[in-house]
């Protein structure tokens, strides 16, 4: 299998195939996508399959590394996105009705070539993880003063917890806590009655 360096890849060899026909290559090598901070190359593998409109490609196994910030401190981070597979098809014409122009990916028939960049780019911020944080213990930004929890505590910070987080559970047990029969608990050790 040849490793291509680019995300555009000839399909010149293809075209007068019979569909059914295909060929795959294995792609690695440096990438700009517009809005992700890629840092490292990206690698996949592609398969290109002659179908009547065009081509079905079905791209496998994609692997990068992007920078993003951290949901709580903002500090910057690098994630790695994995997609295991996903699959468009390029047309040789446009359609007579476009369903979704977002979707239409279409063969360069002057140079006979399929330009990836899109489509991965596409699939590149769907595969973004969920949950981006620099730790799970990161402790975030005060939204009050900006100080850097995970550095330094602020005077703020007791402040926010009594009247955000804090306040109402507390606030909750402690009807829950009153509501219970008094008398009758029995292994209970916060119960009064039996310190
Ligand atoms: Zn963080
Ligand atoms: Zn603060």
């Amino acid at each position: 299998m040849d490793t291509i360096k680019t995300l555009t890849f000839s399909v010149a060899s293809l075209i007068d195939q019979t569909t059914g026909t295909n060929e795959k290559y294995r792609f690695e090598g440096p990438v700009k996508f517009e809005g992700i901070k890629v840092k490292s190359d990206i690698k996949g593998t592609v398969e290109f399959m002659r179908i009547y409109e065009g081509f079905n490609v079905s791209v496998q196994d994609i692997e990068m590394k992007v920078e993003m910030n951290c949901e709580k401190c903002l500090k910057p981070i690098i994630q790695a996105v994995k997609i295991d597979h996903f699959e468009k098809q390029f047309l040789i014409s446009e359609p007579e009705e476009i369903i979704d122009p977002n979707d239409l990916y279409l063969v360069d028939t002057k140079y006979m070539k399929v330009d990836l960049s899109e489509a991965l780019r596409q699939e590149i911020i769907l595969h973004f993880p969920v949950v981006q944080v620099c730790s799970t213990s990161c402790k975030g930004i005060c939204p009050k003063c900006g100080t850097d929890l995970n550095k330094k505590e602020c005077n703020c910070k007791l402040e926010i917890e009594d009247e955000t987080s804090e306040k109402p559970l507390a606030a909750a047990l402690k009807k829950l806590l009153l509501a219970k029969p008094e008398g009758h608990s029995v292994g209970d050790d916060r119960s009064p009655n039996q310190k």
